[in-house]
């Protein structure tokens, strides 16, 4: 017998999962699921969904962190809801 791979899931697998969380809030107002929250947590994936995508706090929107207003330091705030804070 080889001996197991004690990790729950390859990198390649828990690569396609984190993009499929990703892919599936990308330009929804859904707040997280606990479910896919705790999948992140469990597979340390929170700093690179974090990196990915981002809640704006004003409108709650998921944006991609790119589109993410760049001179707001103390929240998460999209360009649009930036623009509108002017
Ligand atoms: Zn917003």
């Amino acid at each position: 017998m080889p001996s197991l791979n004690t990790t729950p899931s390859s990198n390649a697998e828990v690569m396609r999962k984190v993009w499929e969380i990703i892919e599936r809030y990308q330009g929804t107002c859904n707040s997280m699921d606990d479910e896919d929250r705790d999948w992140l947590e469990g597979n340390d994936m929170c700093d690179y969904f974090d990196g990915e995508l981002f809640e704006c706090e004003m409108c709650g929107w998921w944006y991609e962190t790119c589109e993410q207003a760049d001179d707001v330091t103390h929240m998460q705030m999209c360009e649009g809801c930036h623009d509108e804070e002017e």
